[in-house]
């Protein structure tokens, strides 16, 4: 490909990223004007295999290695709306998978820390974020079913894969007024969003609609029984 026509794509993808935005998120009720910047700003193409580039603006997950996905722009988007995130949070992220929420979490809080289960992920995603230059965002490999109690407390966790209830660990990690993010249910009765609120020492509980993740793996999700 000449340098030529590498700039027309990258405007072409540019021009998507505009589009996506306006269609699939402004008009499907995602409004904080914050969300929208930090999404305007992550180039999600850098995100994706190589040969899917092209599809990095159509709303859909996409395959990444290891038969994982990053997550819909519409999901992130939802779930970092709903953490109602100002600028002066420490974030824990479980699931980084490709790296793409991490990066948009960046835009919107101090301090992000992720963690993701499948060591090759984690790397990949650790290497594209620093080149990337998103500094404020720490990956770890580890099972987040635990949380991360090194760099607890934390203003919001956002669990970006799917268990049958909220992991134990998670509620002694969050700052009073806290939030936690997070797909629950199972493949029978089908995953809804809840948004956990700390006050008081009790957790109030929302439920924010229905969604489609991967199985949170871990000693407080899903056992690891399947192959990778
Ligand atoms: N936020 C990601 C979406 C990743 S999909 C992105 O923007 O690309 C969910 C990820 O959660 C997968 O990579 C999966 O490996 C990871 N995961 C599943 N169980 C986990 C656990 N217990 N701890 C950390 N990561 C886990």
């Amino acid at each position: 490909m000449s340098s030529h026509s590498e700039s027309d794509f990258d405007d072409v993808l540019k021009t998507a990223r505009k589009t996506m935005i306006e269609k699939h998120l402004r008009q499907r009720e995602i409004t904080d004007p914050r969300v929208l910047t930090a999404i305007e700003s992550v180039p999600r193409e850098e995100f994706v295999p190589q040969d899917s580039r092209r599809f990095a603006y159509n709303d859909c997950a996409l395959p990444i290695d290891c038969h994982q996905t990053i997550s819909q722009p519409f999901t992130v988007a939802f779930m970092c709306a709903a953490a109602q995130l100002t600028g002066n949070e420490t974030v824990l992220e479980i699931g980084t998978g490709s790296g793409y929420g991490a990066a948009v979490l960046s835009q919107l809080a101090r301090e992000v820390h992720t963690v993701e289960r499948i060591p090759e992920l984690a790397s990949q995603a650790a290497e594209r974020l620093q080149r990337l230059g998103y500094d404020n965002v720490h990956v770890y490999t580890d099972d987040g079913t635990l949380g991360l109690p090194q760099a607890a407390p934390f203003d919001a966790i956002i669990v970006t894969a799917s268990s049958e209830q909220l992991p134990e660990p998670y509620q002694e990690q969050l700052n009073e007024g806290g939030r936690i993010i997070i797909p629950l249910g199972s493949e029978s009765t089908g995953q809804r969003m809840y948004r956990f609120t700390l006050h008081g020492g009790r957790l109030s509980e929302e439920i924010l609609g229905a969604f489609v993740f991967v199985p949170l793996i871990g000693k407080f999700g899903h056992p690891s029984d399947r192959p990778e």
